[in-house]
């Protein structure tokens, strides 16, 4: 399958089994945000679970936060933000287009838009931080910014969390939300766009210990990237070279994955050693140090940071999920998608819509639904058809209600990956679903 072909029909599927949507679409969309649908929205959802499940529910050194997007103006000033968050822009003189100076594309000089020849001047710095007022007065004392990462409203509560949760160095803060960056070249579908979710997290140690904790988290998120069921040769590491280290960090390794259009950073993790908390020290001219009990000992933490992108990864999970195949002559579609990640679990079909089967198979529907097991009923079209679309949505189990079901009170279930049916009772299979959600 060619490359973009492949791209193509994960977002056309993606549309058609309602998991993302193109942002205002009936008025043309907008190239670079984009709306999760009643799957997308679960599949999410779940991933965020899975995260945070990892992350801060499992651990006694990691607490939650769930900080504000819109923060004090000055936060953007100390984070090096304000002065250092920029692109090398060109800018075509015929029309207008703005391109990333460092992109292949526009290195000959014509412009990738208009075809016009030497088409580009000097390139100029490009602030990626949106910019919006605070209150009814629009000028430069009531500017903000959208965060353009979650983590400094982490840096700026962390003798808050510390203090409140009694937590001694080394501990962390994580979170997860919005980031808004005004990106001059989005794309790739949900790959890179101007409005996304981060899950962050900052894990504060004492200065000399960092090295030891950045590969402790580098190996510990290898583990849960591969916990998400992901195919381990579409993984890699790679290292940030001197030059493309960001202003705040010592060492930085990405987690890479190898989409259609290549390798591609969804996760970093970064040694940011003390600069933001030193900075906010100095900017807020609030002390952020800590004081070890009992020694007294005084200490600006340094930082090792996990940063996650949440649609680059559900974008990891679809691209490795999607499959087609041939089963028994006929193409279909399937979404392999690890059954802890898929939005339904099951779906409930009578055979036929008579002698009292779809009554059987509604109760069923409803009973999982009620044990908190997204269940879909269907009753609609041949079962055939039925199964394809649950394969192309990725949903794990099918269960069906047949004739021997009014006889004996069993159904069959159908796993969506090998395609075996096995016959169990009714009402075992609430207990057989979540045996295998474990
Ligand atoms: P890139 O080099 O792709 O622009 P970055 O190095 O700027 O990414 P970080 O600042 O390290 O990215 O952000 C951490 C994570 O946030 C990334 O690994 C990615 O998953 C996510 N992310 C960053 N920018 C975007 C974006 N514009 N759209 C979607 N996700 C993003």
């Amino acid at each position: 399958m060619a490359e973009n072909d492949l791209m193509d029909k994960l977002v056309s599927l993606c549309k058609r089994r309602g998991y993302i949507f193109q942002s205002s679409e009936i008025y043309g969309g907008t190239g670079s945000v984009w709306d999760y649908g009643p799957l997308g929205v679960e599949l999410k959802n779940n991933i965020k679970a899975f995260w945070w499940q990892a992350m801060v529910l499992e651990r006694d050194d990691i607490e939650g936060l769930d900080a504000a997007i819109l923060m004090h103006p000055r936060v953007w000033e100390a984070s090096g933000h304000v002065e250092g968050f920029t692109d090398p822009l060109v800018e075509c003189r015929q029309c207008h287009r703005r391109f990333r100076a460092d992109v292949p594309e526009v290195e000959g000089g014509q412009c990738p838009t208009c075809g016009t020849r030497d088409a580009f001047g000097e390139p100029r710095l490009f602030n990626l931080m949106f910019r919006t007022f605070m209150g009814p007065v629009e000028n430069a004392a009531s500017q903000v910014y959208l965060r353009p990462e979650t983590a400094q409203g982490i840096y700026v509560n962390f003798l808050n969390v510390q203090g409140a949760a009694r937590q001694k160095v080394p501990f962390g803060i994580a979170q997860i939300g919005k980031a808004f960056r005004n990106e001059i070249t989005p794309g790739n579908f949900i790959f890179r766009t101007r409005e996304f979710e981060q899950a962050e997290m900052q894990y504060f140690v004492e200065p000399g210990s960092d090295d030891e904790w950045f590969e402790y988290w580098k190996e510990a998120r290898w583990k849960w990237q591969l916990s998400l069921g992901l195919r381990e040769e579409r993984l890699r590491f790679q290292q940030h070279a001197p030059d493309e280290l960001a202003h705040y960090a010592k060492v930085a390794f990405d987690i890479e994955y190898e989409f259609p259009f290549g390798w591609k950073e969804f996760e970093g993790i970064h040694n940011r050693t003390d600069f933001d908390l030193a900075r906010h020290q100095q900017y807020s001219g609030k002390r952020m140090e800590y004081i070890d009990a009992p020694t007294n000992k005084r200490f600006i933490p340094f930082v090792v940071e996990t940063s996650l992108g949440i649609d680059r990864t559900l974008l990891v999970v679809l691209t490795d999920a999607y499959h087609e195949e041939v089963v028994e002559g006929e193409e279909r579609v399937v979404l392999r998608l690890a059954p802890t990640l898929a939005p339904l679990k099951v779906a409930v079909f009578p055979l036929v819509k008579k002698d009292g089967l779809p009554e059987m198979a509604e109760k069923l529907h409803k009973e999982l639904r009620a044990a908190a097991v997204p269940s879909f009923y269907d009753a609609a079209g041949s079962i055939g058809r039925r199964y394809r679309r649950q394969d192309e949505a990725g949903t794990p189990w099918c269960v069906t209600v047949d004739g021997q079901s009014n006889e004996d009170g069993t159904v069959t279930i159908r796993d969506r990956d090998s395609l075996e049916q096995i016959r169990v009772p009714a009402e075992g299979v609430l207990g057989w679903i979540r045996e295998r959600l474990r």
